[in-house]
């Protein structure tokens, strides 16, 4: 599951219980990432998905045959397709910003990676680090590497503004007593904000 997928199930998590049916709990309303990709699992599993699913298939073009009046979606794998429906999630923001006008930057002998790019392979620990930003990624990625690195700069153009992250346990008997009637999903996310 790509990063940002996982995010999107963030969102989802908040409302402590995206599929009631399917019996799941977030132990947290910002659950965190092995929670988040253990309920992807359960979810394919319990609704047989992974047949149905093309993972790391990018689609290269999809074109509306009028006479059939159905969609040739065709992938970088090869597959061809056809639908009648074609539903577009691909995100406004899956590709990364990678800056070119820092100056000295292709000059830099230390080690450089993007947020989007994580390089796992890479220890920061008692690391001089530079985090240039101050947006989203950096606001959850300094925490961490403040906590693991033996310098840390953080370069700031334009400050954010943040509020403070509503976080903590789902209890999971305020869980057992909500009543999956219509428009529930609506009212927990009316009673977090
Ligand atoms: C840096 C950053 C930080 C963020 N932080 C947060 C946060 O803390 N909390 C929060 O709630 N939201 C956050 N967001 C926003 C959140 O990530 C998005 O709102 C959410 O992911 C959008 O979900 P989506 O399903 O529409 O698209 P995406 O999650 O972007 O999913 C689109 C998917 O489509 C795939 N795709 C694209 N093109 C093709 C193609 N041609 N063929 C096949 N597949 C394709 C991509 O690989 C991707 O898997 C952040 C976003 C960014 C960029």
């Amino acid at each position: 599951m790509s990063h940002t997928a996982a995010l999107a199930l963030a969102d989802v998590a908040v409302a402590a219980e995206p599929t009631p049916l399917a019996g799941h709990r977030f132990t947290q309303n910002y659950a965190k990432q092995p929670e988040l990709y253990a309920y992807a699992r359960f979810i394919a599993d319990k609704y047989n998905l992974y047949d149905r699913i093309l993972a790391d298939t990018p689609v290269s073009s999809a074109v509306f045959d009028a006479e059939q009046q159905q969609w040739l979606v065709s992938t970088e794998r090869g597959d061809s397709v056809t639908a009648r429906f074609v539903i577009l999630a691909n995100g406004p923001l899956t590709e990364p910003k990678f800056p070119t006008d820092i100056a000295g930057m292709d000059d830099f002998a230390g080690h450089t990676f993007h947020t989007a790019r994580w390089d796992e392979s890479f220890d920061l620990s008692g690391k001089r680090v530079g985090v240039i930003g101050t947006g989203t990624s950096a606001v959850q990625t300094v925490p961490r590497v403040a906590e693991v690195a033996e310098h840390l700069t953080v370069f700031q153009r334009t400050p954010i503004y943040c509020t403070p992250k509503a976080d903590g346990a789902v209890d999971p008997e305020w869980h057992h007593k909500l009543k999956y009637e219509d428009g529930w999903m609506d009212k927990v996310r009316d009673d977090y904000w």
